[in-house]
């Protein structure tokens, strides 16, 4: 079903993991997308993979300018700006396993990951409302996280800018309503999606790898990884009219994992957990 027919789209971080699984699934649906991210050559790629429906832009989403120059232009080419996909984020361990606790974090890690995942979604807010107000209809979709629900002792700033954003997406949503417009805001919470940005935790390919892989979902109720595809379904859904009514929502895309406290798989309960809920 073509259910992004004549609209325009544009995601971050869109040269591969979920946004690249975004962009692809937009255009299937019949939307242009403008693939952007800050590697390039990546993101050329897959644009010219997508083919006539896509392009690709560097947009890196923490830089004011770069934003006015894209937006600018897609105003300038199509007129209006139907969709943003704010889904750039970085984990704060992408060069080495750093210091991300609240006692020995240093402020600059900890800032260099609010530039990314914060200031770039609040940019991408800015300018998708006053691209958007143009046509007074759009759908802003926000990429946070499990961790913007959760406390993350390990990875204090990569947790504080997902709530972030999981509360600016509300504000954006408040606000757009508040100014009579028809756009819409809301939050997708993935957690342990299979992307490259798990490499550096999972390590090279082994059999410890399948060991690791287990090992981070053995708390998921589901037992597995999610996909990129699986993210990019609930995107689509929130990009379409059919999701008309819905603005300010957060939807989680975890395999369970916040459902509760002590999920156990069918006949792997525990002998100490009676009523499932006496640990909670
Ligand atoms: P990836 O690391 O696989 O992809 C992220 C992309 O964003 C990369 O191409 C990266 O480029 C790009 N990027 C990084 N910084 C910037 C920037 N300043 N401006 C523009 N682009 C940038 O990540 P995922 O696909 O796994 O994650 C996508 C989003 O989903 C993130 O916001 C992440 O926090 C969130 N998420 C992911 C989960 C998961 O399990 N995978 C779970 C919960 C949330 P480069 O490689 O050059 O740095």
């Amino acid at each position: 079903m073509r259910r992004l027919e004549g609209k325009s789209a544009l995601v971050t971080g869109a040269a591969r993991g979920i946004g690249e699984a975004i962009a692809r699934a937009f255009a299937t649906a019949g939307a242009f997308v403008y693939l952007t991210d800050i590697d390039d050559e990546r993101g050329t790629a897959v644009a010219a993979e997508i083919g006539a429906a896509a392009t690709y832009r560097r947009l890196d989403v923490r830089s004011e300018s770069d934003w006015q120059r894209v937006t600018a232009e897609i105003v300038d080419r199509h007129g209006r700006l139907a969709i943003v996909v704010n889904n750039a984020g970085i984990t704060g361990f992408e060069e080495g396993m750093v210091a991300h606790d609240p006692e020995h974090a240093a402020l600059a890690d900890w800032h260099a990951v609010h530039r990314t995942n914060l200031d770039g979604v609040f940019l991408g807010c800015k300018y998708a409302i006053r691209t958007m107000r143009r046509t007074g209809t759009g759908s802003i979709i926000n990429i946070s996280s499990r961790s913007g629900l959760v406390g993350i002792p390990a990875a204090a700033a990569y947790a504080s800018s997902k709530a972030a954003v999981r509360n600016h997406t509300k504000t954006v949503a408040l606000y757009c309503a508040e100014q009579g417009l028809a756009v819409r805001c809301n939050s997708i919470h993935p957690a342990a999606i299979l992307t490259p940005m798990w490499e550096p935790l999972i390590g090279p390919p082994g059999p410890e790898r399948e060991v690791r892989l287990q090992e981070f979902v053995r708390d998921t109720p589901l037992r597995r990884f999610g996909t990129p595809e699986e993210v990019a379904a609930v995107a689509l859904l929130l990009a379409s009219d059919e999701a008309a009514y819905m603005t300010g929502s957060e939807l989680t895309i975890d395999g369970g994992l916040l459902a509760g406290t002590a999920a156990s798989p069918a006949g792997e309960q525990r002998p100490d957990v009676r009523n499932g809920f006496d640990r909670a």
